[in-house]
């Protein structure tokens, strides 16, 4: 009986890890993709997991692993060694930690290399090929590292130079462009094109400025905040973070997150669901926030009602 090869891929569910996938899986190769998770990527699946594991059967991939890396993430997010990119993103440090975590898997799940959908020189700082060698390097995968769509631009890897892949079938992409992708997705018959960067939130620059800001001021970020990070509008003053929810959707879910952790309030009239994420902020102050965006109240109130706050926790 033949032994098939393993390949440990780190799936962030962009075109280009996918392709990676698809282009081993053409050359016999068992993919065992791993997704990894925080409330800033992937975090749909917290709550969700059957999805993943079906679309990993779609794929035809092995296996699909779902790791939530959130406490070690924010630790870098705070301070990353190889500084962020355009937005929050860490990217250098993302990588590292993610395929350091994939490494301590290998063993167990008995596979023989990792892949990723790396493109040398796509990314002008995470993506340039001295960053390829040294995340290499410092995530201790020395020649165990396979990048698919730019292997043949890069030194030959282990995997290949003991043929468990056929370097010949490996691609040469450089940079920007995405023509090649385009092709492979004609080839693949890829109905459902996702975005290259797979939905990173710390690369949108609303939600990054904010987490920098959130850095740069030392306040609490930690499992709990960093879930609340991504929802509604936030007001940072002198030591005091409020979270106001923007509509339904984001009330509930704002509640289910604190789960009477910190003090919550609303109105006794329909209002957004207020969060005292940091400090102690008089009553009066959070239900002037509160009527502020509350139709509701404020209809009351020029009416000469009254309208009073409510505590939910
Ligand atoms: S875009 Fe986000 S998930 Fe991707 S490497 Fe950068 S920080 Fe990590």
């Amino acid at each position: 009986m033949v032994i098939m090869p393993t390949a440990f891929l780190l799936f962030s569910e962009g075109l280009d890890s996918l392709l990676s996938g698809l282009i081993l899986k053409e050359q016999k190769v068992n993919i065992i993709a791993v997704k990894f998770i925080t409330p800033f990527f992937g975090w749909k699946y917290k709550e969700d997991p059957t999805s993943f594991y079906k679309k990993i059967e779609e794929l035809n991939f092995d296996k699909g692993i779902l790791i939530d890396i959130t406490e070690e993430y924010i630790k870098i997010l705070k301070n990353p060694q190889y500084g962020y990119g355009d937005y929050a993103n860490p990217c250098i440090d993302c990588k590292i930690l993610m395929l350091r975590k994939a490494k301590e898997l290998m063993a167990e799940l008995k596979a023989d290399f990792i892949a990723t959908g790396e493109v040398l020189g796509q990314r002008p700082m995470s993506q340039n090929k001295n960053t390829l060698a040294l995340i290499e390097e410092k995530a201790g995968l020395k020649g165990l590292l396979l990048r698919p769509l730019s292997a043949k631009l890069l030194s030959p890897t282990e995997p290949e130079l003991k043929k468990l892949v056929d370097r010949e079938k490996l691609l040469d992409i450089r940079g920007r462009k995405r023509n090649i992708q385009l092709e492979l997705i004609k080839k693949f018959q890829i109905k459902e094109i996702p975005t290259p960067s797979g939905g990173c939130l710390l690369t949108d620059p609303q939600i990054g400025k904010r987490i920098l800001t959130i850095v740069k001021e030392k306040r609490p970020l930690n499992y709990l905040t960093s879930q609340l990070l991504i929802l509604g509008r936030h007001f940072l003053e002198e030591k005091i973070w409020i979270l106001l929810g923007r509509n339904q959707e984001e009330n509930e879910k704002i509640k289910k997150i604190v789960n009477k952790v910190y003090k919550t309030y609303t109105l006794n009239v329909p209002a957004p669901t207020a969060v005292v994420i940091e400090g102690n902020p008089p009553e009066e102050y959070i239900k002037k926030l509160l009527i502020k965006y509350s139709k509701k109240a404020k209809l009351r109130i020029s009416k000469g009602e009254r309208v009073d706050l409510v505590s939910l926790s």
